[in-house]
Parts: C-alpha cells; structure tokens; sequence
C-alpha cells in the first residue's frame, strides 16, 4: 500500500479544469519531485494533497484511507510555501512553537522539539530575532524547523528555494536533501527547475498541463524520456 495515493483527481476552477484525472502513487520516504512548466498545475495538486484544497472528482489516500474530505490539520502532512509566511510580530522560537500550542502536547514536548528543529538547521543563535532581522536563506529555514517540529508523515515543499539567490539556492538544496537522508520522512517537492529537479528527486512527476507526462526516476527520466515534451523539458537527447 502506497504512503499517499491520488486517484482521478481533478479540480475546476469557475468551470475550468485545471488538473486532469491524476493517478499517482508515492511510497513512504520517497522524495518526489513535482515539475513542470509555470501554470500546470504544480502548486493546485500539491494543495489537493494538503487538503487546503478539495477536488472537483477523484480522491486522495494516505496509508489506504480515504483522506479526500478530511482537513488539512487532520491529515498530518507540513506545507512549507514559498513565501516563508512566518509570522512578524514574533520571534523565531514563537514561530516554531506555535503551532504545537494550540494542541494538548506538554509544553516541556514543545521546548524539546523546536530546540531540536533549531540544532538541526543551524538556527540556534537565532531563536530570540523577529523575520525582519533575518535573512531570505534563514526565513527559510525557519519556515522549515516550523514544518519538522510538527512531525509530519510528509512534507509538501512548494518551490521553498526560489525566492532565494543562485548561490543560496544551491546550498539550500543540499541541506534539504541532507535533512530528508536524515529524517527519512516522505517529501513532495515542487519546483519549476529542472535541474533542481535532477539533483534532488527519486522519483520526479513531470507536469504538463494539469496531467502526467512522466514519472520515473531521474536517469530513467533522462535516458528514456515518454515523448518530445518530456525530453525538451528536462533537456535529455530526444
Ligand atoms: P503552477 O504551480 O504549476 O505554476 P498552479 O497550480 O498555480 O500552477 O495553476 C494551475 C492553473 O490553475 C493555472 O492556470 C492557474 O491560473 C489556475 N488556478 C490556480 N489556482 C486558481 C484559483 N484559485 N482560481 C482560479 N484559477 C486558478
Ligand atoms: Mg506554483
């Protein structure tokens, strides 16, 4: 039995389908990559697992549950968006520990783990600062440790890296494919980059057009691309 299973999934907006009957299996501890063009569909599909979406048809399992009408919070998956949307009127330490407050666990449970979260991703020395004294490279991070403390099942990453700096870019990559050897906890990744794509998956999805062109691992992705869109994309020899 697969982690997290779509079946059929499709969504319409205002009567305009944007995703298109999506099949997909991803197993537990995989690091998935999403990729595609701007537009296909990446961000929608990755809410539709989060459950801050709902689909128009099809349904969604995790662990051979149907999950399709149950809330995102219920679902035990950590989005981690682009944007940090940290909060800044709070420090980092409040930000970690927020989402943990609001539910029945100890506080010495709370203290433990975003000590934990901040050791993991180098941000100790930041725990007492507000976002605005931080950098892009360390809102991220911080936005981050918010998802690792809840101990998700999976984390749901949408294109986490692309407000950053080239340089930035690349380090931060390798530091989350660290943290996912590390963790070994299931990750959906989405991104528009192809090579980032290449670098960090074990199995990448490839987007078109709010349906599944490709999915296979990055070699096989590379060496056997399904079709010219698939190969023209990812940049193999067609
Ligand atoms: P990607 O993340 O791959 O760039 P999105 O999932 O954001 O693509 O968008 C896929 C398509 O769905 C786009 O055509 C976009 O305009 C449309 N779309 C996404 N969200 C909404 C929404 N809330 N209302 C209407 N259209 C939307
Ligand atoms: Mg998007």
């Amino acid at each position: 039995m697969s982690q997290i299973a779509l079946k059929g999934v499709t969504k319409s907006f205002g009567g305009v389908s944007v995703i298109h009957g999506v099949d997909l299996d991803i197993e537990t501890g995989e690091l998935v990559v999403f990729v595609g063009p701007s537009g296909c569909g990446k961000s929608t599909l990755l809410r539709l697992i989060s459950g801050l979406d709902q689909p128009s048809a099809g349904a969604i399992e995790i662990d051979g549950r149907d999950v399709t009408r149950v809330s995102a919070a219920d679902r035990g998956l950590a989005m981690v968006f682009q944007s940090y949307a940290l909060y800044p009127h709070m420090t980092v330490r409040q930000n970690l520990s927020f989402g943990l407050e609001n539910t029945r666990m100890a506080k010495a449970e709370v203290t433990g783990r975003v000590a934990e979260a901040a050791r993991m991703l180098n941000i100790e020395p930041l725990l007492d600062r507000r976002p605005t004294q931080l950098s892009g490279g360390q809102r991220q991070r911080v936005a981050i440790g918010r998802a690792i403390v809840r101990n998700p099942t999976a984390f749901l990453l949408d294109e986490p890296l692309s407000n950053l700096d080239a340089e930035l870019r690349v380090s931060m990559r390798a530091e989350l494919a660290a943290l996912h050897a590390r963790l070994g906890t299931t990750m959906i990744y989405v991104t528009h980059d192809q090579i980032e794509a290449m670098t960090l998956a074990s199995r990448i999805v490839v987007l078109r057009a709010g349906r599944v062109e490709q999915v296979a691992r990055p070699l096989d992705l590379f060496n056997r691309p399904a079709n010219l869109f698939v190969a023209g994309f990812i940049g193999a020899p067609s």
